[in-house]
């Protein structure tokens, strides 16, 4: 056996196992926990991060190689981080190494050194520290901005570029003698140590912002947050749209960036709130740093960096920033706390809302999560008092909650999904130069292409699925593997002309051309937006009320606040009422009371108009007599008797193939397997609701248990088996714990 301190183990991005052990026979110490190592794998080399330093290898010595070299001088992660991520990977039973990497930049999984390129650093010099600033203001804003910047201490280009300086006024400002650029070896020795935002800095980089002055709900709320952030916990901010949620939020941010300590804040979709973020820009200017997938590698590192040495003092994220590093951490948000993005749905399939309230209680700092619309998981964790529960349910303004009206499909005609009574609505509201939004979750034309001769549906070739009608595009596409065929009307089976029957957002949007010529119309889908550039044009059109009716699917729920609009449309309600998932009725009670708090103005009520086939349906009829809270309780009960989380756990494990009798006999063993343990329940193997998709079949096994331990036991025990079978060589397979969908 190798003595201890010379062993070290490695996570290595590959769907193995945990950590490899390597030996370390270096000159210096064996690297510290959180580096990254560079280690023989297979043939090649793989770029690793350092686990731990075990005592001892389950390898003999002559099998075990050695590390080649460390990447970082110091580890990349600290304990905290890798704590949290050793935590997630076991929780969610994925590969650590695959767990580690999904944390990082690229750049940094590539092997790139974490170190800014460098350019120069300026400090100012006597001269310019003598510079009245304010004096200098009203000749030369730009050049003063600067001279208050490098007051707080040298700062590198790159970090003056993101204040709006040009080079042309350093260029100036290093020619009136003010500021200099630092030389290297000044610099070397300050590189390495993490700087921390000091109240000074955040005071400097903030510009100069008045935010409105509360409203009692607000300061209510402000003051119960920061009750229980001693000692931390997590609260449910739960206010409707508009109610002030965000700006509450706010203010805590700004309380901790002038205490000197860092937020992190969780949001689904950065593209499909620029308003936030404008918002966030506004107030905490370059202490910003923005974190999500679309960036380019570049500034995703640099993001990466600057909240890792201290220098963001508000990192704002989708899913992943949830493995954020922080230097100094205060506050974690979670907006928007219900919403489906925040579950990554393939590879590492995590919850960042969950890690966010595991981190935040690992960090003993306070976690807020915000909704107008809970999860039922937060919603039954504030009420049975593990979260404190903080509510706003007025909104800001005299314009109140909109009034919300039912259409029975059954009773009015409707054209392409537009109902007589919602056309008649809308066109009062345009005429008195409102706004109107159209929600309908169906992109395409339309989703069914069907011969009247045959009854015969078109269906896909690689999936139990309907192709969907893209008119404009002249395409037959299937919504769930993304393959495509030629619209051809005539029925190949017996020439018949077909009717594409039913509405998607296509269709809707021609037919609002027609009904009104002169207005503009946009189209919030995916197909409107792929083009890079078009969801932010689509979004600014509509927010200027340059586009008079919206329509749009799912994406028209997230934050958007459009203040002209004054009335929204449900097109159909009823594609949520019979899903056979546990979840439907929550996610259709989330997106209806969405789509509907974008209804109004601060001066004037909106009216949200919800058209169904089924207007006595108890969900539709408990949502809108009573609201949300009155639903949540009835649908929690709901659970509650069936034996639903949150009242039990769940492990979904799937698998596929392009032959069905593989797939099955894989998980006949994880059941077999899975039986043997006592206090979890086992449901399948069953096919998937959608058994065949992209040409592979696709079954699924349940495992339910009242409490967490014994699921998790069994899952520690049976998944790092399974990976040896000779049946799992067949297949592709996954765990899912805590599925949304099941
Ligand atoms: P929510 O996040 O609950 O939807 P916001 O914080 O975005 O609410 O507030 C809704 C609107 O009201 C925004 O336009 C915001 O600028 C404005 N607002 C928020 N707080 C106040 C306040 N105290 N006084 C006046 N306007 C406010
Ligand atoms: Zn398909």
């Amino acid at each position: 056996m190798k003595k201890a301190g010379s062993l070290i183990r490695v996570a290595v991005p590959v769907p193995l196992a945990d950590g490899f052990d390597y030996l370390w026979d270096g000159e210096a110490a064996a690297p510290l926990p959180g580096t990254r190592v560079e280690v023989p794998f297979g043939r090649g080399h793989r770029i690793g991060i350092v686990l731990e330093h075990p005592a001892e290898s389950g390898l003999p010595p002559e099998k075990l190689k050695a590390a080649r070299r460390a990447l970082d001088p110091e580890p990349l992660l600290g304990p905290e981080l890798l704590g949290t991520l050793r935590w997630a990977a076991d929780y969610y039973q994925h590969p650590i190494g695959e767990v580690l990497s999904h944390a990082l930049p690229g750049l940094l999984r590539k092997g790139r050194p974490v170190e800014a390129a460098r350019g120069p650093t300026y400090r100012l010099t006597d001269a310019g520290a003598a510079q009245a600033a304010d004096a200098l203001r009203k000749k030369a804003a730009r050049q003063a901005d600067v001279l208050e910047y490098l007051a707080t201490g040298a700062r590198s280009i790159a970090e003056l570029r993101r204040t709006g300086a040009t080079a042309a006024t350093l260029r100036r400002l290093v020619e009136l003698g003010w500021i200099e650029a630092v030389p290297d070896c000044a610099r070397a020795g300050s590189a390495s140590a993490p700087q921390r935002p000091t109240p000074a800095l955040a005071a400097s980089i903030a510009p100069a912002f008045a935010p409105p002055p509360l409203t009692d709900d607000q300061r209510n709320a402000l003051e119960r947050i920061r009750e229980n952030g001693k000692p931390a916990g997590a609260c449910l901010l739960y206010g409707v749209t508009g109610s002030g949620k965000t700006e509450v939020f706010l203010r805590l941010v700004a309380e901790e960036l002038a205490a000197g300590r860092q937020s992190l804040l969780l949001v689904p979709e950065i593209g499909l709130t620029p308003q936030l973020v404008a918002r966030l820009e506004e107030r905490f200017g370059a202490a910003l740093a923005v974190m999500h997938s679309a960036l380019p590698d570049g500034e995703r590192l640099a993001a990466w960096r600057r909240a890792r040495d201290g220098q963001a003092g508000v990192v704002v994220g989708t899913r992943s920033a949830v493995f954020a590093p922080l230097v100094r951490p205060g506050l974690i948000v979670v907006d928007e706390e219900h919403d489906a993005s925040y579950k990554q749905q393939q590879g590492f399939r995590y919850s960042a809302r969950d890690v966010a309230v595991l981190r935040a209680h690992r960090l003993g700092v306070p976690v807020v999560l915000a909704s107008a619309t809970p999860s039922l998981e937060s919603f039954h964790n504030a009420k049975s008092g593990r979260y404190r529960l903080i509510e706003m349910p007025r909104r800001i303004g005299a314009g109140g909650a909109p009034r919300i009206r039912v259409i029975d499909l059954g009773r009015h005609a409707s054209r392409q999904g537009l109902s007589t009574p919602l056309i008649d609505a809308m066109s009062r509201r345009l005429a008195n130069g409102r706004q109107v939004l159209l929600f309908l979750n169906r992109r395409g034309f339309a989703p069914t292409l069907f011969c009247p001769t045959c009854c015969e549906v078109e269906e896909c070739a690689r999936c139990d699925a309907r192709l969907t009608v893209h008119a404009s595009a002249g395409e037959l596409r299937c919504h769930h593997c993304g393959s495509a065929r030629r619209l051809a009307w005539a029925c190949p089976r017996c020439g018949t002309e077909r009717a594409a029957v039913g509405a998607g957002t296509q269709r809707v949007d021609e037919e609002l051309k027609r009904l009104y010529p002169d207005e503009r119309i946009g189209r919030l889908d995916r197909d409107a937006t792929s083009r890079k550039g078009a969801l932010g044009a689509v979004l600014a059109e509509a927010s200027s009320g340059n586009t008079r009716i919206v329509v749009g699917t799912q994406m028209l729920t997230k934050g958007h606040d459009f203040p002209n609009v004054t009335l929204v449309g449900v097109l159909n309600a009823d594609q949520g009422l019979f899903g056979t998932d546990f979840r439907s009725d929550e996610r259709l009670a989330q997106t209806i009371v969405q789509v509907a708090g974008r209804a109004g103005r601060r001066d004037e009520p909106g009216e949200v108009l919800i058209q169904t086939q089924h207007p006595g349906h108890p969900l539709l009829a408990c949502l809108l007599a009573k609201g949300y809270d009155a639903f949540a309780e009835l649908a929690l009960d709901a659970r509650r008797r069936a034996g639903w989380p949150p009242f039990s756990h769940l492990a979904m494990w799937r698998a596929e193939a392009t032959q069905r009798a593989p797939v099955a006999a894989f998980l006949e063993r994880v059941r077999a397997a899975a039986a043997r343990a006592s206090h979890v329940k086992v449901l399948g193997p069953a096919p998937a609701p959608m058994e065949r998709k992209g040409g592979r079949y696709r079954m699924q096994l349940l495992l339910q248990s009242r409490e967490r331990p014994p699921l998790r036991a069994l899952l520690a025990d049976l998944v790092p088996d399974a990976r040896g079978w000779r049946e799992a060589r067949k297949v592709r397979w996954s765990i899912d714990v805590d599925p949304l969908e099941v």
